[in-house]
């Protein structure tokens, strides 16, 4: 589903990301892990073109993201994106806010976007709150709303930019679930996070980024408990 080789990204004369290459299978949970300032939110926005590289390619399905036939709106359909901070519009309701780009950038009708909604209200345990604005939710609620409102669009793959990292800890285990799901359903997933139990748990693969690049790259269980590189294991020491 994703295949990246030789990503570089600069801003300015800071280069971030200093040749990265990996693979993504469909289906499968891709964790990165790695310390602030590694460059994991940037490699995320580069997947749907929120950042351009500066070199390498980009596939995703087998289409290159920067060949001049691409439409990078379709691109960004295919691609859910979750972020930090929850970013869901203030002065919609939860249902207008799963609503809103399915019925405005898919044409889909609005009463079918309606029930669909309502669908992924039930799945990710917000079927009460369809009529509430965001400011009267929890951060939890508040992050499942987005994720629904990505789910909407029906992407093949879901990104997740450190989804629980502004939330309260006793938050964080219903977006986890709700994450958990997604995963069991078999969604393809690049998923930036600290929370390593689910790392460890959910993700098929584990990367660990350091400055730019990818330093280790293995199943969970093998980076967690073996790690191989000095800086991953210097890194597990500080979180786990
Ligand atoms: P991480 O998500 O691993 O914390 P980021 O991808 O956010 O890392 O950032 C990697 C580096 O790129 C950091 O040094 C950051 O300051 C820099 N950076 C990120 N976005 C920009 C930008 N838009 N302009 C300039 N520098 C940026
Ligand atoms: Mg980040």
């Amino acid at each position: 589903m994703i295949e990246a080789r030789g990503i570089k990204k600069k801003f300015g004369n800071l280069e971030v990301l200093k040749g990265i290459d990996f693979n993504v299978e469909k289906g499968e949970v891709l964790c990165i892990i790695g310390p602030s300032g590694s460059g994991k939110s940037t490699l995320l926005r580069c997947l749907n073109r929120l950042e351009e590289i500066t070199e390498g390619t980009i596939k995703i399905d087998g289409e290159d993201i920067h060949d001049r036939k691409t439409d990078v709106n379709k691109l960004r359909e295919k691609l859910g994106m979750v972020f930090q901070s929850f970013n869901l519009f203030p002065h919609l309701n939860v249902l207008n806010n799963i609503t809103f780009a399915p019925v405005e950038l898919k044409k889909m009708d609005k009463k079918q976007a309606e029930e669909k909604a309502r669908y992924l209200l039930r799945k990710v345990g917000l079927e009460d709150k369809a009529l509430v604005y965001p400011e009267k939710l929890s951060g939890g609620q508040k992050q499942r709303a987005a994720i629904a409102r990505a789910l909407a669009m029906e992407p093949e793959i879901m990104l997740f930019d450190e989804p629980t990292s502004a939330l309260d800890p006793e938050m964080v285990g219903e977006v986890l679930q709700v994450m958990k799901d997604l995963a069991r359903d078999g969604m393809t997933m690049v998923v930036v996070t600290h929370e390593m139990g689910f790392a460890r748990e959910v993700a098929d693969r584990v990367i660990f980024m350091d400055d730019g690049l990818i330093i280790e790259e293995a199943a969970p269980e093998q980076l967690f408990t073996a790690p191989q590189n000095p800086r991953t294991k210097d890194f597990l020491s500080k979180v786990l």
